[in-house]
């Protein structure tokens, strides 16, 4: 009887854990995104934090760069280029997420495009000198063109320069978490945090499976996911959590270059309206598919909206 169970037990568990699910994990707004500014301090630790613990969990991640981010006073700090020296050196891929972090959507063709090319200078040379070049663009608050014109104008022009948009599928509110973080931890209140923190990692359980069943609802299976979640001090903390849930969910942690090579993700985007939105959402949109099926996305709580302010 005993035999049996355990038995029994065995087979649940390696059905459980067998990975089939498969997630790309992209962070943005490097080297860190804080409510509380820009801190060198705190983003040295934000940045060994980080990337100790996406070793530890074996996540190839890509980091993309805002290299106003790396300026103090004007000008370039080398202290700043240093953490993005520490992501290659970890063997992780850097992209560019514009100089300044501008807005697709109000912002001039020709001067988003200067962006795109100022906010490549330093990173470019870094990846270099680790017999890399840079690949991946990610489009600021995911606004990826008002128009079919525009956007094909301008991925003409990053194509031109070497690059390929870097979707996502896992849209969340991460930066609203890591804002109420931030500021319990300036008070300090780490009690606080510790309930923002668990709060965090049901928010983004809940959220992943709701993109989950999207997929199925959009595509008719579950795709390579691209996860997009911010360099924050709270993404820091509990990243070991994070990949723990994706884990026990049955995923393994791939490249961006993975993901992409999943055949969903040469579907049109068909979305030119001014949200910030999924992938699977513009894809459904380019189907047609009717807005009722995007119901039941997971809300933040109240109160971490109100400790986020
Ligand atoms: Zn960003």
């Amino acid at each position: 009887m005993f035999r049996l169970y355990i038995a029994a037990l065995l087979a649940t568990t390696l059905t459980s854990t067998a990975p089939s699910r498969e997630v790309a994990v992209t962070i943005d707004d490097l080297p860190t995104a804080s409510v509380l500014g820009n801190d060198l301090q705190a983003a040295q630790q934000t940045t060994a934090t980080l990337l100790a613990a996406l070793t530890r969990n074996g996540i190839p991640a890509i980091g993309f760069v805002n290299e106003s981010k790396l300026r103090t006073d004007g000008q370039t700090d080398p202290r700043r280029v240093a953490l993005l020296g520490q992501w290659l050196d970890a063997g992780f891929e850097l992209g560019n997420h514009t100089f300044s972090h501008v807005d697709f959507h109000s912002t001039p063709l020709d001067e988003y495009e200067r962006e795109v090319l100022d906010g490549e200078e330093v990173t470019k040379r870094l990846l270099q000198e680790h017999g890399k070049r840079i690949r991946y663009f990610r489009h600021p608050l995911l606004h990826a063109g008002r128009s079919a014109s525009e956007r094909q104008r301008f991925e003409g022009f990053l194509k031109q320069h070497g690059y390929t948009v870097a979707p996502i599928t896992i849209d969340n509110y991460d930066y609203v978490f890591a804002a109420a973080y931030d500021r319990a931890g300036a008070r300090p209140d780490a009690a606080a945090q510790k309930a923002i923190a668990d709060a965090y990692i049901s928010y983004m359980e809940a959220v992943t499976a709701y993109y989950e069943q999207q997929s199925i609802a959009i595509v008719g299976r579950e795709v390579r996911q691209t996860l997009l979640i911010h360099a924050s001090a709270l993404n820091a903390s509990t990243l070991d959590r994070l990949a723990s849930m994706f884990r026990a969910r049955g995923y393994r942690f791939i490249s961006l270059d993975r993901a992409l090579e999943d055949p969903a993700y040469r579907h049109r985007d068909g979305y030119y309206g001014p949200a910030g939105i999924t992938w699977l959402h513009r894809w459904a949109i380019a189907d047609g598919k009717p807005g009722t099926i995007f119901k039941g996305e997971p809300d933040v709580p109240a109160w971490v909206e109100q400790a986020s302010r």
